[in-house]
């Protein structure tokens, strides 16, 4: 019997953003079940898991309430994590101020230093979305401790599933 290896992988950002679409979407593509219709899910309000095995890994999805009111409950499990992904929902133009905000807050928790972090602009479908240089502008604002650190951000559709295999790969890529 060999051993995987076995990865935590937290999921944050924002309400609404597409965290549980993304982690249903990531299980049907990896695991070939079934996830829930778009329209089961509402927004996330508790934690959501997801386990994957990808080659010789196990990881562990972790789809962290993104509440403001819950955000206290993400420190938490960031001492577990081995890579952080950050969803924003590349539509809201309204909410670009709180996602830095968060985004700043989450890259400077000491628990998660050095962890690779991958930004998913996400709901690349949409005609009035953000494009991937724009957000990666907006990330670049705030994120000098980004420079020093493993991330990538990529353009994805939760919903539609573009994107996201090619994600889960770079971050498989750099869990071994
Ligand atoms: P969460 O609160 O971050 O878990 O967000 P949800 O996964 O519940 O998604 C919030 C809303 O955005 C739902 O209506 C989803 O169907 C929608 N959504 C999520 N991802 C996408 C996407 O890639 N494209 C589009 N068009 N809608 C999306």
């Amino acid at each position: 019997l060999t051993q995987r290896e076995e990865y935590f992988v937290i999921i944050v950002g924002l309400d609404n953003a597409g965290k549980t679409t993304l982690l249903e979407r990531i299980k049907a593509l990896f695991n070939g079940v079934q996830g829930l219709r778009p329209d089961q899910i509402g927004p996330t309000v508790g934690l959501n898991v997801g386990k994957v095995d990808i080659g010789g890994s196990r990881l562990n999805f972790w789809d962290l309430g993104g509440q403001r009111d819950l955000q206290s409950i993400w420190e938490k499990y960031y001492s577990d994590c081995h890579a952080l992904v950050f969803v924003v929902d590349s539509t809201d133009r309204s909410r670009i101020e709180e996602v830095k905000t968060t985004l700043d807050h989450v890259i400077h928790n000491e628990s998660i230093e050095g962890v690779p972090v991958l930004m998913l602009a996400n709901k690349q479908d949409l005609p009035d979305a953000l494009k991937l240089h724009e957000i990666q502008q907006i990330f670049n604002q705030i994120a000098v401790s980004l420079e020093a650190r493993d991330s990538k951000t990529l353009a994805v559709s939760a919903l539609k599933g573009d994107g996201v295999r090619e994600a889960i790969d770079w971050l498989h890529l750099r869990l071994q």
